[in-house]
């Protein structure tokens, strides 16, 4: 197939429906005990929801939503530790616009820039870089933030600085790995999960290697997916298939952009700027070890942490921040597990709303909260709207 809407193919889609039905009929799974299927990536979260996946897919199969949206599992403890640097007189903080508006627990950064501290949106860390060019007076700090996807942008940014000898430009890092965090939840005894939809802009960086732990000693599917409907449907039914089959591999749905052995450049920049964390702390799941990166020694002189004196702290809070104050009565950390749907937050669609967001899941464009409020939750009323005709 060449073009995207190949990819949209109703016909193609309920033959690959049809595959889907019959494989999982295979399995023995039922509505009441359905397969968990976790789509770790929050953009097959929102293609999901998009295209209404899970309301064709059989009632057999549950979507598990994953922790793979980085604004979305960000710490308050860690906005509260950008502020720190953001609120200093000359520090020009540079942002991609999605964590701005992310909850810490004295405001977001775009509270932060309302009180008067120079935050500045930016499309690239190259962005960033130019703007330390440009006002070599000013201290200008790129707030890294993303999977592996991200990061050799990053760690490329950062070697060209150093090439450049430039000053005034340093890396806030908050990089996160995606494998750790899967391991944790299938060491997780509250969790049952059946397969994974592996995520596809990782995979294209990482290659599938690193999911094989996942295979070999958990004995769960994982299938690397692309994000148009029919590639979704033929990830699942992959997964499906394993299942039925009694097989547990990791396959590889989305070859057309995901070399198995990942990309050999983006890895090597990334393993000369970074080193792992002993263990960072992820919104909801904890400390989890090896999950982050920080930046070598060889590198320090563009590490904002070191420069600021605001490092990554010891007592991190973990999922009991639902008791802060601003959060009370939320269930971010239990959304961001899979364990509950976004529909079983009290402040869902009501305190909690995309134009006014109480959690980081209903911030980003990749958060589970807003793909419900905005695909399910249209859903929803339009059956509710349904229903009242039928009534009157
Ligand atoms: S609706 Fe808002 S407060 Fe509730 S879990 Fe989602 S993001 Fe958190």
């Amino acid at each position: 197939m060449k073009y995207a809407d190949e990819f949209r193919d109703p016909v193609k889609a309920k033959a690959v429906l049809a595959a889907i039905e019959r494989a999982v009929a295979e399995t023995g799974a039922t509505p009441q005990e359905p397969l968990r299927v976790m789509e770790i990536c929050g953009g097959h979260t929102h293609a999901i929801f998009r295209y209404g996946l899970d309301k064709l897919t059989p009632a057999a199969i549950e979507f598990v939503h994953g922790p793979g949206c980085p604004v979305c599992v960000l710490p308050m403890t860690r906005v509260d530790e950008c502020l720190e640097i953001a609120e200093r007189p000359e520090v020009i903080f540079t942002t991609f616009g999605d964590a701005m508006r992310v909850p810490g627990t004295r405001g977001s950064l775009m509270q932060a820039k309302a009180r008067g501290a120079d935050i500045r949106m930016v499309y690239s860390p190259l962005d960033a870089l130019e703007l330390a060019r440009r006002i070599p007076e000013r201290e200008v700090v790129f707030f890294g933030l993303g999977f592996e996807t991200t990061m050799p942008s990053t760690a490329l940014t950062v070697q060209q600085a150093a090439r450049e000898g430039r000053t005034n430009f340093s890396l806030f890092c908050n990089h996160i790995l995606v494998p750790p965090p899967i391991r944790a939840l299938l060491d997780d005894p509250d969790m049952r999960l059946d397969g994974f939809v592996g995520p596809g802009h990782v995979s294209m960086v990482i290659g599938t290697a690193p999911y094989d732990f996942i295979a070999r000693d958990y004995g769960k599917p994982l299938v690397v997916a692309g994000f148009e409907p029919l590639d979704l449907l033929q990830s699942v039914l992959m997964v499906v298939r394993q299942i039925a089959e009694g097989r547990a591999e990791v396959e590889n749905q989305y070859a057309r952009v995901v070399p198995s052995g990942g990309n050999p450049a983006a890895l090597a920049a990334v393993e000369a700027v970074f080193e792992p964390r002993d263990a960072f702390e992820w919104r909801g799941l904890g400390e989890i070890d090896k999950s982050g990166v920080r930046m070598r020694e060889a590198y320090a002189a563009f590490d904002a942490e070191a420069k600021f004196g605001v490092g990554y702290g010891a007592a991190r809070r973990n999922s009991r921040d639902a008791d802060l104050p601003e959060l009370a009565g939320c269930r971010c950390g239990e959304v961001v597990k899979g364990m509950v749907k976004p529909w079983a937050c009290p402040k869902f669609g009501t305190a909690c709303t995309p134009e006014t967001p109480l959690g980081a899941l209903m911030v980003s464009s990749e958060g589970a909260c807003a793909a419900y409020h905005l695909y399910a939750g249209v859903r929803a009323r339009a059956v509710d709207a349904e229903s009242e005709r039928a009534v009157s």
